[in-house]
């Protein structure tokens, strides 16, 4: 659609009306819209008084009332094949975030305080950080496991850039420095106003990302006083002698979990649920081919939020392989026609960690100036397949996999992960510049942003760097990364923009 910022309301950045983008493909984005819906109201009617009553008692639910405008911001400018792959990962992310919540809400004690029936549920529930992927409980086929922050947290952040903002103030109100990263300082504000559901029968933390992950988790246990255990792992991932301390560690923690839920971890179901992983490995696999051509297919924010969401939560689930199927499917279809439905100018590597609070920008920057986003940080971790001949493989498969988790794979592990797989990007997906983004608050990266500058000299390739602080828009804005992208574009390259109105427009009301 030409002229897009015409399109919508000054500051909210909300839609006039829908998108225009041909028959064909507006009549599939139509229906699909309708297909959330439909699932969005399904679920709200499951347990209407429930979920009315969760609305009024946590603030953080209130950021799912703005999903379908999410949706559709995350497919902006989308036609074909990439139309179809982003709103088909984004039904699949809404089925397993409403059963996810469907779980949460009905075993929360803080909503049917002394109810025995939550109390029931909550026997069977695992409480994990985010961070671990839901693979490790595999072997719990009677369990639910509840991946602790991301339904009041993670998501929220990703949903409405202002989601973040409150909670961290009552982080720094209440002695928390102001310079620590926004995540971590997002779940401790949660956790400081009572706001994560009362749930589950143990514990199981870790200390990754980082350093402010170990801070969060201290201030959430105070908080839940739920059994916990630690789940400790290596930083030198990389490094051989280090694997047999990270297996012992998956050891341990199925142990725990077996004394808390009073179940036998089953290793039959635990390889089912690797060969389903490793199936959604090979998907994701043949989806970076796919990209490496001259019609990248599958690229911008319904992609890499995607493989976040299927790397920790629904790695292993048949669900999510049948889906990748489906979709690779479509991208096969539209790759063989030789036929790229975008307007592509150049080719970019993202990296470093997304920015939540503007979690569609890589859908601006292809509609403002014709960058698409090829292959990204956060897309690529976490790339080994898991040996399932033997338990003692499946669980080097389970360790490695940990240790390479989201965010943690690439911002810990050395600066060899960081800068020389970037390099390996860049040339391998045949870019023209890399976009890094600058975290201003990720202090283990910034400690190598020299590096990154360094060997970009080296080797006489282009940095365009943006500033971002992860999930906190006060800070650094969407106007403020947009600026940067403009003026990389216009001064060091001479572009001219695909679309001039999406160069300069307020957006800082919007969800
Ligand atoms: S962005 Fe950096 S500082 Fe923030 S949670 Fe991730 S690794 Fe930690």
């Amino acid at each position: 659609m030409k002229n897009m910022a015409n399109n919508m309301q000054p500051k909210t950045g909300i839609y006039k009306f829908r998108e225009w983008r041909g028959i064909v493909d507006s009549a599939y984005d139509y229906a699909m819209w309708c297909r959330l819906w439909y699932k969005l109201l399904k679920w709200a009617l499951g347990h209407p008084v429930q979920n009315v009553k969760a609305i009024f008692r946590y603030r953080w639910m209130f950021n799912y009332l703005t999903v379908p405008s999410f949706f559709d911001r995350n497919c902006e400018g989308f036609r074909g094949a990439a139309l179809r792959g982003g709103r088909n990962n984004f039904l699949i992310l809404t089925d397993a975030v409403t059963a996810n919540l469907d779980t949460i809400l009905s075993a929360d004690m803080k909503l049917h305080p002394g109810s025995k029936k939550a109390m029931e549920l909550n026997k069977k529930i695992i409480c994990m950080d985010e961070l671990v992927p839901a693979l490790v409980t595999a072997g719990f086929p009677e369990a639910k496991t509840v991946l602790y922050q991301m339904i009041p947290v993670y998501l929220p952040s990703l949903i409405n850039q202002h989601s973040t903002t409150h909670y961290i103030t009552q982080s720094e109100l209440h002695g928390l420095p102001a310079d620590v990263c926004p995540l971590p300082s997002f779940e401790a504000g949660v956790a400081i106003e009572d706001d994560y559901p009362e749930i589950g029968c143990c514990m199981i933390t870790c200390n990754m990302p980082c350093d402010g992950s170990i801070m969060t988790s201290a201030v959430q246990d105070r908080r839940h006083g739920l059994p916990t255990h630690p789940l400790n792992v290596p930083l030198r991932w990389l490094q051989d002698e280090v694997q047999e301390y990270a297996i012992e560690e998956i050891l341990d923690t199925i142990r725990f979990i077996e004394k808390h839920t009073g179940m036998q971890y089953d290793w039959d179901k635990l390889k089912e649920a690797c060969e389903n992983w490793n199936g959604e490995q090979e998907c994701k696999f043949e989806k970076w081919e796919f990209n490496r051509t001259k019609y990248p297919p599958h690229t911008g924010s319904s992609t890499w939020m995607y493989r976040i969401f299927e790397h920790q939560a629904v790695c292993g689930d048949p669900r999510a392989l049948a889906n990748d199927k489906k979709v690779n499917k479509i991208l096969a279809k539209e790759v063989a026609s030789g036929k790229c439905k975008k307007d592509i100018r150049y080719r970019a590597v993202i990296w470093n960690t997304p920015a939540n609070n503007y979690a569609n920008f890589n859908n601006w920057a292809l509609n403002a100036w014709g960058i698409d986003s090829v292959i990204e940080m956060i897309d690529v971790h976490g790339t080994a397949l898991i040996d399932t001949s033997s338990r003692e493989s499946m669980l080097a498969g389970l360790a490695n996999m940990v240790q390479t988790a989201t965010m943690r794979a690439h911002t810990k592990g050395g600066y060899e992960v960081m800068v020389d797989d970037m390099w390996r990007c860049f040339d391998e997906f045949k870019c023209d510049f890399v976009i890094l983004f600058d975290q201003i608050s990720c202090k283990g990266v910034g400690a190598i942003n020299g590096l990154f500058e360094e060997s970009a000299r080296a080797r006489g390739s282009k940095i365009c760097k943006v500033r971002q602080d992860l999930m906190e828009p006060t800070s650094i804005s969407r106007r403020d990364m947009r600026a940067d992208v403009n003026t990389f574009m216009s001064t060091v390259l001479n572009a001219e923009p695909v679309d001039p109105t999406l160069i300069e427009f307020d957006d800082d009301e919007s969800w």
